[in-house]
């Protein structure tokens, strides 16, 4: 960045795997074999055996009957909860969920109910009181929260969801590739199975795009009724031979996981124990919160100077007071430079 070498904290390429030489194989393979452009939507002539490829293999890794590609993440939660969501359905939604699920449940204009964040008593109060007023119910979550790191409880949700005759729509972006058996995900380690998934594809899976993952039926539905997916060009194929790709890396990325976990859980030990407030959690992602948000910006000026990308979130992405460095080992970084970045905040601390 400006000339300089930096040390980047601030990614979401968990397992490193954005530069590494099998997914850019698959996606120079695929440009000799399928040209560039897809040329058009799916539902005209957009689609391709790489799209399909990608599809099987992706609804394969996590394990349900069916996916679909979306060009986004955004495209994604936006396109489902459009779909499926309506004036009559209620939408029960984490109040830390991203802002793709809030916009598509606005897009929906179904009527949303907000929880606070994690709060059990909280969602299934909102339940008995829309559940009966609503032909349809939702609970939305992401699986691993992005600017805390913390995770949804996933059995407690699900059994929330078959008693009240609700849906689980799970937003696995964080998770997936990180946590569970084979990087399949939060819902995969706490043996539940989501009504709706959708993984990200531009985060562990190192390329750009992401899919939606559920019974056949859903795929069927959302394939005509996704507004995101029916009215926008299908994604390149050699992003969908590179997810395929992924898919299978991820698979096999078992000491890959362990490292950014242990990078993490080293992390969170050795700010704690030099005074930084980093809260609870379990995943990737470390937050060091600093409050005020010059204060966090003057931090991370601090540890830009000593080598290391480590972006500031200030207010409206968090609330107000709890702006943060939100710090993001990725499986590559070497124990030396996790050393080093600790040391730099020790140096912050005794400035
Ligand atoms: C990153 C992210 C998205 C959006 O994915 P893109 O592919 O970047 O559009 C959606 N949901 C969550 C929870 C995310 O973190």
């Amino acid at each position: 960045m400006d000339g300089r070498e930096l040390l980047c904290f601030s990614s979401n390429n968990y397992l490193g795997l954005a530069n590494h030489p099998r997914l850019v194989a698959a996606a120079h393979e695929s440009l000799e074999r399928d040209g560039l452009g897809a040329g058009a939507s799916r539902l005209i002539t957009g689609t391709m055996e790489a799209h399909l490829e990608a599809e099987a293999a992706l609804a394969a890794f996590v394990r349900a009957e069916a996916a679909l590609l979306f060009s986004t993440g955004y495209a994604a939660n936006v396109g489902a909860l459009q779909a499926l969501a309506g004036p009559s359905t209620v939408v029960l939604s984490d109040a830390l969920n991203h802002a793709s699920l809030i916009d598509g449940a606005r897009l929906a204009r179904a009527q949303v109910r907000v929880y606070r964040h994690l709060d059990l008593d909280h969602l299934e109060a909102l339940l008995r009181e829309s559940r009966a007023g609503a032909d349809r119910a939702i609970i939305v979550t992401d699986a691993l929260f992005s600017m805390d790191g913390d995770l949804a409880p996933l059995r407690d949700l699900r059994a929330l969801a078959d008693t009240h005759d609700a849906w689980l729509f799970v937003d696995e972006a964080h998770a997936l590739g990180v946590l569970g058996p084979e990087g399949r995900g939060l819902s995969a380690r706490e043996g539940i199975v989501p009504d709706v998934l959708v993984g990200t594809l531009g985060k562990s899976f190192g390329a750009a795009g992401a899919f939606v993952a559920g019974s056949a039926r859903l795929r069927d539905l959302l394939l005509h009724r996704a507004r995101s997916y029916v009215f926008s060009t299908a994604p390149l194929p050699l992003v969908a031979r590179a997810a395929k790709a992924a898919a299978q890396l991820v698979l096999e990325a078992d000491e890959l996981r362990a490292r950014v976990l242990t990078h993490a859980g080293r992390l969170r030990t050795e700010l704690r124990a030099r005074g930084f407030e980093v809260p609870e959690s379990e995943g990737p992602i470390v937050p060091v919160i600093v409050g005020d948000p010059a204060a966090t910006m003057n931090l991370s000026a601090f540890l830009y100077e000593a080598g290391f990308l480590a972006q500031g979130i200030r207010p409206p992405t968090v609330p107000v007071g709890t702006s943060r460095i939100r710090l993001v080992p990725i499986a590559t970084h070497a124990d030396a430079e996790i050393d080093a970045l600790i040391a730099a905040f020790r140096a912050f601390g005794e400035r």
